[in-house]
């Protein structure tokens, strides 16, 4: 089947921006009563964004991982639970369109997926490993053509909502810990009972409870490759840079508040700086270093794309996890920025200039999959390799 759609920049950033209308007006809702931004997950399926990255022969539109970037970061601006789950959903989706192209099954999915707008959830953290994504406890049983797998995931974001769950475990029974395969099982094909309750600081709407999983499947639906190969290939990548580019996202929209504060305090006293002026220019300054690091490191990741070895070495893990640690550490300092510029108008919520959601949603980067992990893996790569310093990319 082919589907002759031409898709401009412009037309999906008009898309996205009608679901970020949508994502803002309902925000602060679904942060405080912690449920998942069902209104905004409707409107990028009614604006078809779910399976924007699929190829064109499989009825998708072969977005590029910075054109989803933008995406994200025009969602995080309105509300950052609903950009997260767009965010990881394409995160599991780019692990399908880079690696599945030889597997019937999986090319069959990723068409069903354009067509029906199906969301896919993630589920690699594991009771007893935590987020240590390369090595897994649980191990998936092949019997004959069926595969069944049992998992204490602790964190399943929006698992009652996906349509389906992509989820690590060792390749078998005697398989080392990092011997790992990734597995999509339909929500037909699996039952989840919840074992924790996600009520948390900040990401409330991501809803991401606790699960004990039980699947059952053909075991075609296994990915085709060593889950070592997608993690390293793709998986890295595209998650640091896809949350990095929510969380950029979150840092635009509270200097934006910021900014408007300091704008109508100096409407008010004309000729006299604002407070606030200067700390606006050293947000200005930061959130600028956030977005070159992201944008860097797209072009990074676009530019090795095609190259296997250079997606496995060290100088590419090492670029992904200083996006990721850099983003992290430094949204925080911005938004902590924009709170001290706004004051207590910023503090205190339902305020055209509140920042307190941002400062809560923010707190959750430096968890996920934590920045202690990731500096422990760089400084072991650091050993050995030589970081790349040229300015010539
Ligand atoms: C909003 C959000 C959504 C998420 N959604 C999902 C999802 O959909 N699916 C999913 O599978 N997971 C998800 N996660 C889980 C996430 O990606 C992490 O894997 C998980 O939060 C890590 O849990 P932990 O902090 O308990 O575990 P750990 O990674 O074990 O870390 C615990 C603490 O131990 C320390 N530590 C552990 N190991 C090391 C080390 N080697 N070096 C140094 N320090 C170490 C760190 O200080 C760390 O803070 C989500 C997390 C968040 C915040």
């Amino acid at each position: 089947m082919n589907f002759p759609v031409k898709i401009t920049e412009a037309d999906l950033s008009a898309r996205v921006a009608r679901v970020a209308a949508i994502a803002a007006k309902h925000a602060d809702a679904v942060d405080f009563e912690g449920r998942f931004p069902i209104e905004a997950v409707e409107a990028m399926k009614v604006e078809r964004l779910l399976g924007i990255q699929i190829a064109r022969d499989l009825g998708g539109e072969g977005a590029s991982i910075s054109e989803i970037a933008e995406l994200c970061a025009m969602l995080g601006q309105a509300c950052a639970a609903a950009a997260m789950v767009f965010a990881m959903h394409h995160i599991k989706l780019c692990s399908l369109v880079e690696h599945c192209d030889n597997s019937a099954w999986h090319r069959a999915l990723m068409q069903r997926i354009a067509a029906e707008q199906l969301l896919i959830a993630s589920a690699t953290t594991e009771g007893g490993i935590g987020g240590n994504l390369r090595n897994s406890i649980c191990a998936i049983s092949i019997d004959g053509d069926i595969c069944r797998l049992e998992k204490d995931a602790t964190v399943i974001s929006y698992g009652l909502h996906a349509d389906m769950i992509m989820i690590t475990s060792r390749a078998h029974a005697d398989a080392a810990s990092s011997d790992q395969v990734l597995t999509v099982f339909l929500r037909d094909q699996y039952t989840i009972d919840r074992t924790h309750v996600w009520n948390t600081l900040g990401m409330r709407g991501t809803c991401s409870d606790g699960f004990l999983f039980k699947g059952e499947a053909p075991a075609e639906q296994i990915l085709p490759k060593p889950f070592a190969e997608i993690a390293a290939q793709s998986m890295l990548a595209s998650s640091h840079l896809l949350w990095s580019s929510v969380w950029y996202g979150i840092a635009v929209d509270a200097v934006a508040r910021a900014q408007a504060f300091v704008r109508a305090a100096a409407r008010k006293s004309p000729g006299a700086p604002p407070p606030g002026a200067l700390r606006l220019a050293e947000a200005s300054n930061l959130l600028q270093m956030v977005r070159s690091n992201v944008v860097a490191g797209l072009k990074f990741y676009e530019d090795a794309k095609d190259d296997a070895d250079k997606l496995s070495s060290m100088g590419f893990a090492v670029a992904m996890n200083n996006v990721k640690i850099a983003s992290s550490e430094t949204i925080l300092d911005i938004i902590n920025h924009a709170m001290l510029i706004c004051g207590i108008m910023g503090y205190k919520n339902g305020t055209p200039f509140s920042i307190g959601r941002h400062l809560r949603d923010a707190h959750s980067a430096q968890l996920m999959i934590s920045n202690d992990r990731i500096l422990g893996n760089t400084s072991s790569m650091l050993l050995v390799h030589k970081q790349d310093t040229s300015l010539l990319g």
